[in-house]
Parts: structure tokens; C-alpha cells; sequence
């Protein structure tokens, strides 16, 4: 048994959790930063980030943190319905300012904000401990429960804060209702060599029709990265099938250019996997002693990229709240307020986000006559520069986030 002398525990260090321990370390609240893996060599984490999360960066302190790891922001986004491209747009970083989208190695992006927060005697990290369980005093939450190599302890916080993810720990042990948000689907999800016709260009293929949506775009690490939504369940049968009639499949859903890249390196899938995704938001975020946040209170749908950039801004409204009140107590109540004022305060974008992912599966995949009508009608539309200029400020909350995250300690 040990007893630590930390404020705040923050278990998992994801998107999430790194960035809210090292915005309380720098500001002088005492934390724990807790991960179950030893290193963050871990696949299928998102990759890419959207202008609000550059620029919750920004805010942080942490904007060059981006240009010292692998990264490359996409020159074009390129959409395809039926095979045939609909339009190309060149994103230039004009239409973004400083904060054009950009594909980055998210383990490379943990370790260097963990290295930037050890500058400071507030913090402590510890790799290779899972938590297992809450440790509770009068119904009030004061601690966790861990297993490491050495055995297992408990350690002692004013607040637990979960950010382990969508299969989260915390929020179970709290017994924290949920409400799903969206269509859930399965993405298969794979790397391979970089086509040489993209000639070194960065483009973000989407290919839209016959019930499938792929996404191809060259990841941070050189690779092209494909991502294939397929409706839910339909792996095993896929699987059965074998890979050569798959890479069929996908390689007549793309152009020929792409279809001839899927078939020659149709080896690469063998290290492929299923993705099952999910979109739900928990119904409280906190109890007495424990507040959720990141994919832990709202696991996020791949559909728009915004899981890590929603993180980031989760971190600074967190830290907006809990600083103030934790560096000058330890009043249970006054904890209890803040953390019930950051979910009144990231619900409204949550809602509208997860509103909006719900969407395109329901439209792409849906059996309905509108998701036909839709599939149908609105590829041929946005060939149009004046249609899809009417449709931009429904990208925006997308791309920009919805409402200001500014932040204020
Ligand atoms: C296929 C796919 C593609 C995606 N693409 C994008 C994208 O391009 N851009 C984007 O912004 N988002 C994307 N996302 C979403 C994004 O990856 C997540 O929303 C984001 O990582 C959530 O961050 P987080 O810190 O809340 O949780 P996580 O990143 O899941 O981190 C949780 C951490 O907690 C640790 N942990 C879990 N349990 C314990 C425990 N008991 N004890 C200790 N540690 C524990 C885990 O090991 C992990 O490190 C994608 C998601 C998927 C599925």
C-alpha cells in the first residue's frame, strides 16, 4: 500500500490525459499521470488534427510540439462518388490560417507533450500501471486501485480523473449511464506502400457509392492509410470470402489508379483489422471524486476526425475549471461544482458533433430511400463550386469546432 501526495490522478495517457496532466503540472496542481502500456507504440489511434485542435495546442503552448514529430498536412482533398471524381479542392493554408490539417504519428505526439510536462516538479508519469478499480471513503471517491510489475497498490487523490478510453475503467466503476449517438459501423483498417501516383502529393481520397465509403490518405509515417467502412457484422463474411475477392471489392470502388495499387500490394492486408466503431456520450461526467473526459465521457465516431481534437478542447475547459479551485483547496464541494460546470460547458459541442457524425454513415450505408435519394443527387451537386460553397458553414464546427474554447489559467 502507498499513499501519494498527488491533487489529481489522471488515468490514461491518451490525447486526453496528457494534455489536461501537463496543463494542472504547469500551473502548479500536483498530478499523476497513470498508463496501463509501456510505450504508445500502439496501433488504430486517430491521426489527424483539424485546425480546433492545432489550435488548442496553440493555446497550450504546445503549437511547434507538431513540427518536431512525423507530420504531413494533406495538399488536396479529393471526392469520388461511383468511381468518379466529383471535385478536388486544393486546401490551402490560407483557408485555415496557421492551422491547416495535418496527419501526425500520435505515438510520437504522447511522448513529446509527456516530455514537455516532465520540465515540471508537478508532475509524474507512470508507465505500465492499470488501474483496476476506485478507492472509496463514504460513498466519495478518494483514490484508485493499481496493478503494476511490482504488485498492487492504492493511491490517494482529491480527484480521479478518468481519460482511459472508450472501453474505460472509470467510467464502469462508476456505473455512469450512456446514450448511444449514431449509427455504429465497422472500419477495416490498413496500411500500405505510397501509390506513386499521388507523385509525393498528400491528397485525401474519399470514395463515396455502392454502399461502402473508403478513405485513403498518406499518414505521417510515409504510408498510405486506408480505411474502408463496412456495415457492422460483415467482416467474418468478408473474411471468408478471402482476401483476393475483398481486394476486388475495394479495388472496384475506387478509380483504376487506386484499384491497381489495392491489387499489387494486396499482401499488405493480411496485417489489416477490424475497427468497431461507436459513438456515445455518458449521461454525468462526474461523481463525487471522479470526473470523465475525452473518449471515456463521449466516445468519439472516426466520421470527421474528431476524436483528438475534441480531447484538447475537453482538457482546456477542464483545466479552465479545475485549476483555479484545486490550486487553493481541497474542498470536496467546491471540486464536485467544477467538474460538474465542464460538462455543462462541453456538452453543447459534443452534442452538435456527434449529431452531425451520425450522418454521413446513415446516408452512405442506409437502406433508406433518403440515403439513396441522397446518394443519387448531392454527389452531382457539389460539382458545382456555388453548392458546395453554400454548404461550407456545415463543415465549419467540423473543422473550426463549435463555440470558443479559449484558454483562461
Ligand atoms: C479508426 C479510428 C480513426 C480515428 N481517426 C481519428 C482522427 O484522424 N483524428 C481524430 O481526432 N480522432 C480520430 N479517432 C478518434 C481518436 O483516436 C479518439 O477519439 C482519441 O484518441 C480519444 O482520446 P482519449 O485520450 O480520450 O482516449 P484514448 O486515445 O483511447 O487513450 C486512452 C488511454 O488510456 C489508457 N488506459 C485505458 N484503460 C486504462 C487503465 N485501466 N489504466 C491505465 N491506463 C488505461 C489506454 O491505454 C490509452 O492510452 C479515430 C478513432 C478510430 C477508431
Amino acid at each position: 500500500m502507498s499513499r501519494s501526495d498527488t491533487k489529481v490522478i489522471v488515468v490514461g495517457a491518451g490525447p486526453a490525459g496528457v494534455s489536461l496532466a501537463y496543463l494542472l503540472a504547469s500551473r502548479g496542481v500536483s498530478v499523476t499521470l497513470l498508463e496501463r502500456h509501456r510505450d504508445f507504440s500502439r496501433e488504430f489511434r486517430g491521426e489527424v488534427l483539424l485546425p480546433s485542435g492545432l489550435e488548442a495546442l496553440q493555446q497550450m503552448g504546445l503549437g511547434d510540439v507538431v513540427t518536431t514529430i512525423p507530420h504531413i498536412a494533406p495538399t488536396a482533398f479529393e471526392l469520388y462518388a461511383n468511381a468518379h471524381q466529383v471535385f478536388r479542392i486544393r486546401l490551402h493554408s490560407e483557408s485555415f490560417g496557421a492551422h491547416a490539417p495535418t496527419a501526425v504519428s500520435q505515438p510520437a505526439f504522447l511522448k513529446a507533450v509527456i516530455e514537455r510536462a516532465r520540465a515540471f516538479p508537478h508532475f509524474r508519469v507512470e508507465l505500465g500501471v492499470t488501474v483496476r478499480g476506485l478507492l472509496r471513503t463514504d460513498g466519495r471517491v478518494e483514490g484508485v486501485t493499481v496493478r503494476s510489475q511490482i504488485g498492487s497498490q492504492t493511491l490517494h487523490s482529491d480527484l480521479v480523473v478518468g481519460a482511459d478510453g472508450r472501453n474505460s475503467v472509470i467510467r464502469r466503476a462508476c456505473d455512469l449511464d450512456v446514450r448511444k449517438h449514431g449509427l455504429d459501423f465497422d472500419i477495416v483498417w490498413f496500411k500500405m506502400p505510397p501509390p506513386a501516383f499521388l507523385g509525393g502529393q498528400s491528397a485525401l481520397r474519399a470514395y463515396v457509392g455502392r454502399g461502402h465509403l473508403l478513405i485513403a490518405y498518406l499518414a505521417a509515417d510515409g504510408l498510405l492509410q486506408v480505411a474502408w467502412i463496412i456495415t457492422k457484422g460483415t467482416y467474418g463474411e468478408l473474411r471468408r470470402r478471402g482476401i483476393s475477392e475483398w481486394v476486388e471489392e475495394m479495388a472496384h470502388h475506387v478509380t483504376p489508379d487506386l484499384g491497381v495499387h489495392l491489387r499489387t500490394h494486396s499482401r499488405s492486408l493480411t496485417d489489416s483489422f477490424l475497427l468497431s466503431t461507436v459513438s456515445d456520450r455518458v449521461t454525468s461526467w462526474s461523481v463525487p471524486g471522479v470526473l470523465v473526459i475525452g473518449d471515456a465521457a463521449h466516445t468519439m465516431s472516426p466520421v470527421g476526425a474528431q476524436g483528438i481534437n475534441i480531447a484538447l478542447r475537453d482538457a482546456i475547459v477542464a483545466a479552465n475549471h479545475l485549476v483555479p479551485v484545486l490550486r487553493q483547496t481541497s474542498a470536496r464541494d467546491r471540486i464536485v461544482a467544477a467538474t460538474q460546470a465542464i460538462e455543462r460547458e462541453r456538452t453543447p459541442e459534443l452534442a452538435r458533433i456527434q449529431r452531425f457524425q451520425a450522418i454521413p454513415p446513415r446516408l452512405v450505408m442506409g437502406h433508406t430511400f433518403w440515403g439513396a435519394a441522397f446518394r443519387a443527387t448531392v454527389p452531382r451537386l457539389l460539382r458545382f463550386e456555388a453548392v458546395r460553397e453554400r454548404a461550407a458553414p456545415v463543415m465549419r464546427p467540423i473543422l473550426f469546432g463549435h463555440g470558443d474554447v479559449r484558454l483562461q489559467v
